[in-house]
């Protein structure tokens, strides 16, 4: 595995080759982005995996300040996978420094699920993911269904202006049935209870969703529920199609989208 510390290595060692799988992460590296990694050695011919927390999708400064990072450790689990060719760890200037101010906007339509309520965050997410796509110009960017409307927002966005594919990859949970994520680092044992608790209830109820239009209303009811019993803040828990995230009535061809805090720790998950 080589490490890429600026754009002139990243170039230099990219040049030779056409079939790049890529995988973009922002470290604190876990099962989930070795899931993603598998795919794309699975597919591509060289795997590369960045890691770089971008200060331009955070909406709060605290959040960004306190997201986990410890590259050490990435370094050695990504290099003891055998699976990665190219870990690309850029600085600040390697990314933004064509001064290109981005003009991308969010439209009202897209103002939905986590675009509601983090303020320019997917401006941010679509602003470094063109700019990564134009440095690493990779065949493929292998993507978690876990962060299922970033997905689908950056396949849409780069699917006219760029060969590059998106190929959405299955969440990774854990025993406990949560996802996996790095924020679940800023969990305690308590914490991680009630979003296991969380997670398991959010399986079963959407196996007992049945089609019919009150849906809105009884997720609205078990919203109160989850916020009264496990004492955390629930943001949204709607269910969408996954085929252009429109609000459904029917469960087949749709998901349980829910953004939650425990203890501050914001969280999201489908289901
Ligand atoms: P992040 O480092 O959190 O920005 O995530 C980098 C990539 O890994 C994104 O495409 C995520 O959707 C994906 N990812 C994060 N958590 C999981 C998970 N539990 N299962 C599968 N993919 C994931």
């Amino acid at each position: 595995m080589k490490i890429l510390l600026n754009n002139n290595s990243l170039f230099k060692s990219l040049r030779p080759f056409n079939d790049i799988g890529f995988v973009p992460t922002m470290g604190s590296i876990h099962e989930g982005h070795l899931s993603l990694i598998d795919r794309s050695n699975r597919t591509c011919k060289k795997t590369i995996v960045s890691i770089f927390v971008n200060p331009k999708q955070f909406n709060n400064k605290k959040d960004f300040k306190n997201y986990p990072t410890n590259i050490n450790k990435d370094i050695k689990i990504l290099k003891k996978s055998k699976k990665v060719d190219f870990l690309y760890i850029p600085k600040f200037k390697d990314i933004y420094n064509n001064n290109k101010k981005s003009n991308i906007k969010i439209t009202k339509k897209d103002k939905i699920l986590c675009a509601k309520y983090r303020k320019g965050h997917f401006e941010g997410v679509l602003d470094v993911m063109e700019r990564l796509t134009n440095l690493v110009n990779p065949k493929k960017i292998f993507m978690g269904k876990k962060d299922y409307q970033q997905y689908f927002l950056i396949k849409n966005y780069l699917k006219n202006k760029y060969k590059t594919s998106i190929v959405p990859c299955k969440t990774i949970r854990d025993i406990n049935k949560i996802s996996l994520s790095s924020r679940n680092n800023h969990l305690d044992l308590n914490g991680i209870k009630k979003a296991s608790f969380l997670s398991k209830s959010l399986f079963r109820l959407k196996k007992n969703l049945v089609n019919k239009k009150k849906i809105k209303q009884k997720l609205r009811i078990q919203i109160k529920y989850f916020e009264k019993l496990l004492k955390i803040k629930i943001e949204y828990l709607e269910l969408r199609s996954i085929k252009n995230l429109k609000i459904s009535n029917t469960v087949r061809g749709s998901r349980l989208f829910v953004a939650y805090y425990i203890d501050n720790v914001r969280l999201i998950d489908n289901f």
